[in-house]
């Protein structure tokens, strides 16, 4: 397999980067995560779009343009085996010769990307889905969750205790109860035939599959859909819940907390939108 680093394709253990560089002495960073089914990106402008945004969030200064990380996702895929691949994007402020909390004048920034096998494309069929137990937890992160930061000690510890309790995600709500999202997912709810999932703001990250989900909701369905404050009663009495996100698209959640969700399967409504989502998530 190949990796990128700073223009150039070379063996992973070729990759070197200095132990100075902001992205491991501070996770000063932005980072992407694009899912490649058969050689085709899934939501790729979009994608690009909220990196862009995160640069500039925290001024990091790149001048590649989208079509210049289309070549490069486009070279990883050519050179790295299997059909379905997530490429890893990560931009990092770069090397100083000093440890200073101040962001440096004049370092280039590091630019490094992978490819890693996924298992397959996510399917409509309940009998054969991946659905989700996870646990719930307070959110203890920053309040600046809509960057998407290589910073995620936070997301990290809040996974490893739902790993721990034997969950594969872990939901999070705020100091008022409200759900924000999971650690490393959108949460979505449906009560009563209606769709809804967290406003944006600076709690959650504003996810790619979030936003496709919603645009896909509204130009192929009549299904109500409100972004609005979701509290954590809700949650739990809810018919459905989902996390989502670019690998896991309409995960269905079946128990969060030891508490059953609806039916304890995948529900109808995620079986018809887990649907949409595979019939259009190219087309944007
Ligand atoms: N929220 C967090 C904290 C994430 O890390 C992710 C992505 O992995 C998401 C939400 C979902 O975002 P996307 O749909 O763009 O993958």
């Amino acid at each position: 397999s190949l990796v990128y680093l700073n223009g150039d394709y070379m063996p992973p253990e070729q990759a070197k980067i200095s132990p100075m560089d902001r992205g491991f002495l501070f996770g000063d960073g932005i980072y992407e995560v694009v899912p490649a089914y058969h050689g085709k990106m899934l939501g790729f402008d979009a994608h690009i779009q909220r990196m862009q945004s995160g640069l500039a969030a925290i001024d990091i200064e790149l001048d590649y343009t989208a079509q210049q990380w289309r070549q490069i996702c486009d070279t990883l895929i050519a050179k790295n085996p299997g059909p379905n691949q997530g490429i890893y994007l990560h931009v990092s402020r770069g090397a100083d010769s000093k440890r200073n909390h101040a962001y440096p004048q004049g370092i280039t920034p590091t630019v490094f990307a992978f490819c890693f096998e996924l298992p397959g494309e996510p399917v409509c069929d309940p009998e054969l889905a991946t659905s989700y137990h996870v646990s719930l937890e307070q959110d203890k992160r920053w309040q600046r969750c809509n960057i998407k930061s290589t910073a995620l000690l936070g997301n990290v510890m809040h996974y490893q205790s739902g790993a721990a309790a034997g969950n594969k995600e872990t939901i999070l709500f705020n100091s008022d109860e409200q759900i924000t999202e999971a650690s490393s997912s959108n949460v979505f709810i449906v009560k009563d035939g209606v769709i809804s999932t967290p406003p944006l703001d600076h709690q959650i990250l504003p996810g790619i599959t979030r936003w496709l989900i919603l645009t896909i909701l509204a130009e192929h369905s009549d299904f109500a859909v409100q972004q609005r404050v979701i509290s954590k009663a809700e949650l739990l009495n809810a018919d459905e819940v989902w996390i989502t996100s670019a690998t896991k698209e309409v995960g269905p959640v079946v128990k969060v907390a030891d508490q059953v969700i609806g039916s304890g399967q995948p529900g109808p409504v995620w079986q018809q939108v887990q649907s949409l989502f595979s019939q259009h998530k190219f087309d944007y």
